[in-house]
């Protein structure tokens, strides 16, 4: 078979999420951030996996996103959604039962008049200049808001995984003096602000990346392996090249392993001659560009030739590889394509 083998492991999902709800006080409720098809993992599965854990809040970012999950638990969950109630939402999130978190005032007006009485939370914008209501905007709604009680009000930290960025603090104070007093649920904090302690948590935290085994959450457990199978193996002489453009030359006779996986299955370009994939314990140097389906590997120096390598296992976790790619964890797995033989486990 020249697929690659991707196993996810739901059960060390669950884990993180119980690792990260632990860092927080018993009040402060912990949600899961599922979008993007679950960071590319299935959302589907991956929401059972947390349902299972206690998880009962979750956030994706396009109302359509959350039918995945709906498929799989219809009851006692919050579905909110970070793009809000946009133009020809209306249908499903009515129909699906889900929570639009308002962006501005004409998203509130839309949601107000399509859906009256329905529930909804409100996005703020604290300086990240991304997705909420501006300080401003909010002073004009924010006493008629109230009134119609929304389930939360959030915002989101823009530079939450560097601990000394000063931002964290000023988005704080932001967020604060836009919601003080006013009695109402607050969320702040993803992955990086549970990290940043007790004072950005609120009443709701809502991580991704942490649940998946990313970084910053540097304990999490890693929840992905990936190993590709070795299509063939050929030995060159000094000079000779492997792969498009020519661009990997042997210096020394060579043994070089053609992997079954390309850019098309989202391993990046940039790890041409780059990026390193393991025969077990060993580790190899990727020759030459990555193709659209394959990849070559420099074997020389291994004493067998292998079935299959690793290129994200307990040797190389997808930030290590994220950043032989130039990239983030948070690309590494969103990029992950449909191609591969996935295998779901829970151990
Ligand atoms: C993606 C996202 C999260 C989760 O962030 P992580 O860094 O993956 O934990 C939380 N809140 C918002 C608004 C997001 O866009």
């Amino acid at each position: 078979m020249s697929i690659g083998n991707l196993t996810i492991n739901l059960k060390g999902i669950s884990n993180n999420w119980t690792a990260l709800d632990q860092l927080s006080a018993k009040k402060v409720e912990t949600a899961a951030v599922v979008k993007a098809d679950g960071y590319g993992l299935d959302a589907g599965r991956v929401a059972q996996a947390l349902y299972q854990a206690g998880v009962r809040q979750f956030f994706v970012a396009a109302a359509e996103e959350a039918a995945a999950i709906r498929m799989e638990i219809t009851e006692d969950v919050n579905i909110f959604i970070f793009s809000g109630h946009m133009r020809g939402d209306t249908e499903i999130i009515h129909d699906l039962n889900l929570i639009p978190l308002l962006n501005s005032f004409n998203q509130l007006t839309r949601h107000v008049e399509t859906l009256p009485g329905y529930p909804f939370g409100v996005q703020l914008d604290t300086g990240m200049n991304r997705l909420g209501m501006e300080p401003s905007e909010w002073d004009a709604v924010r006493e008629m808001v109230i009134t119609l009680k929304p389930e939360l009000v959030m915002s989101h930290l823009a530079c939450a995984d560097e601990p000394d960025h000063p931002m964290n603090q000023k988005q704080l104070n932001i967020f604060r003096s836009m919601t003080d007093g006013l009695n109402l649920k607050r969320s702040l904090s993803a992955t990086g602000g549970i990290l940043l302690g007790p004072n950005y948590h609120f009443d709701m935290t809502r991580p991704g990346i942490g649940l998946y085994g990313g970084f910053p959450f540097s304990d999490s457990n890693q929840v992905i392996q990936l190993s590709l199978p070795v299509i063939q193996i050929r030995d060159i002489e000094i000079g000779e090249t492997v792969g498009y453009g020519c661009t990997w030359k042997a210096d020394v006779p060579s043994r070089i392993a053609t992997v079954a996986a390309g850019y098309a299955d989202g391993l990046m370009r940039t790890i041409s001659s780059k990026g390193k994939v393991w025969a077990g314990d060993k580790v190899c140097q990727i020759a030459g560009r990555v193709s659209m389906d394959m990849i070559g590997v420099d074997i020389t120096h291994l004493e067998y030739d292998p079935n299959d390598l690793e290129i994200i296992s307990k040797y190389q976790n997808i930030d290590d590889l994220a950043g032989m790619a130039g990239t983030i964890g948070y690309e590494i797995l969103t990029s992950l394509g449909s191609r591969y033989n996935r295998r779901y486990v829970s151990e």
